[in-house]
């Protein structure tokens, strides 16, 4: 047993808020009542704020970020149909395969890994389907597997250019709640998460918004679903309830997460992700090393894979981690085993955290004989963290 706890660098779960815990855990109460009915509302609501929609609804299932890519393709298409995908990363990858499993034509734009969504190849693409036999277009939002985050703004403008009228699914499992994410300006018609990520509660939620066009794809679409169907989860919703029994602890948790969040305000979260991001990104520079996301526009504010240098295996770096110094870093995924490791930076995570977590990774990179210098990546991250106008008020006093 376990009598203190540092914090994860795992993109997932992440940290958890106390309270947020706390929230979770909840006495039984009968999810037909107006209790349920209470705390489902605001978090339903709350969603939509984040996911930046007016038009959509927010459709929660007991599962994953996992089952929100099933609920998404098995509500809209029908066997045989074609999806346009690119694969850069684990999850992409992920994605595809679900996709074939379920009998569905993946036309997959191979996109090497540390790239993002290949908007040229994707306006391309749908060009040339003349015949409109594609009928949605997969994205990945933020590539965990890499740490690439793509433009989501661009591959609907790819869309628009094309003048194609397929349906748009974005993966946001680890951009949502902590990078911006603008469904409706977007034109996404199923935007995917869960809970255990940008939300900061336990896993067990898959949450989807879906557009009025992914509703009325519904319709018509025959792949076959019975969990996961979305028409009998808006049927039950409307009226306060779930059509079997829901995770009542976790969706009190996500009523009190998104007023958390919207209460931080979003702006200044994602401001908080992308100035800690930012210092980990000094760190790695001063550790003489870069991220594997190819471009600055890649780098995800999330989670970032640093490129090990040749010789040396980043895997060990995390198993160092976890043995030696109690703290979780995560492995290289696929085709990057072993060339990286990737340290997770999302969710309840403040600047002073994140100088523990940099510093715990020099330490194992030093134990395993890397050519750095203790304390070059904490500095810099300092020097991104440090409050200069406050230092300059002391001085001044
Ligand atoms: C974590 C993650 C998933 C998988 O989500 P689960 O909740 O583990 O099923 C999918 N896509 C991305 C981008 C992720 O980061």
């Amino acid at each position: 047993m376990r009598t203190s706890q540092n914090p994860v660098f795992i993109p997932g779960p992440t940290n958890m808020p106390e309270h947020l815990r706390k929230a979770a855990d909840m006495a039984t109460l009968d999810h037909r009542g107006p209790a349920f009915a209470g705390m489902l509302k605001p978090a339903l609501e709350g969603v939509k704020t984040i996911l930046g929609t007016t038009d959509g609804e927010v459709i929660l299932f007991p599962a994953t970020g996992t089952g929100g890519w099933e609920a998404a393709v098995s509500n809209t298409l029908s066997p045989g149909d074609t999806v346009l995908a690119a694969r850069f990363g684990m999850f992409s990858h992920r994605w595809i395969d679900l996709c074939q499993r379920h009998g569905l034509n993946v036309q997959i734009i191979e996109t090497p890994w540390g790239e993002g969504a290949p908007i040229a190849a994707i306006e391309e693409a749908l060009t040339n389907d003349k015949e409109h036999r594609i009928k949605a277009v997969l994205a990945t939002h933020n590539e965990t597997a890499t740490g690439v985050k793509s433009d989501i703004a661009a591959v609907r403008g790819a869309m628009d250019a094309a003048g194609h009228p397929a349906m748009f699914f974005v993966d946001g499992v680890s951009s949502i709640a902590s990078m911006p994410f603008h469904m409706d300006d977007w034109g996404v018609d199923v935007a995917i998460t869960g809970s255990q990520k940008g939300f900061m509660l336990p896993a067990g939620l898959a949450i989807c918004g879906i557009s009025p066009k992914a509703v009325a794809a519904m319709e018509t679409a025959k792949l076959p679903r019975t969990f996961f169907d979305f028409r009998d989860m808006r049927d039950s919703m409307a009226g306060g309830g779930f059509p079997y029994t829901p995770p009542v602890g976790l969706i009190h948790g996500l009523s009190v997460a998104v007023e958390d969040l919207l209460t931080e305000g979003l702006d200044n979260v994602y401001a908080r992700h992308t100035r800690i991001a930012t210092g980990v990104r000094a760190a790695i520079e001063a550790w003489g090393m870069t991220p594997y996301a190819k471009t600055p526009d890649l780098f995800s504010d999330t989670v970032t894979a640093v490129k090990v240098p040749d010789g040396f295996n980043g895997t060990d770096v995390v198993t160092r981690a976890a043995s030696e110094y109690d703290m979780a870093f995560g492995v290289g995924l696929g085709e990057v085993a072993g060339k990286v490791f990737r340290i997770g930076h999302l969710g309840q995570l403040t600047d002073a955290m994140m100088l523990s977590g940099l510093s715990v990774a020099e330490m194992c990179m030093a134990d395993l004989g890397y050519p750095i210098e203790l304390g070059s990546g904490v500095a810099a991250a300092q020097s991104v963290y440090r409050h200069g106008d406050n230092v300059l008020a002391l001085a001044a006093e």
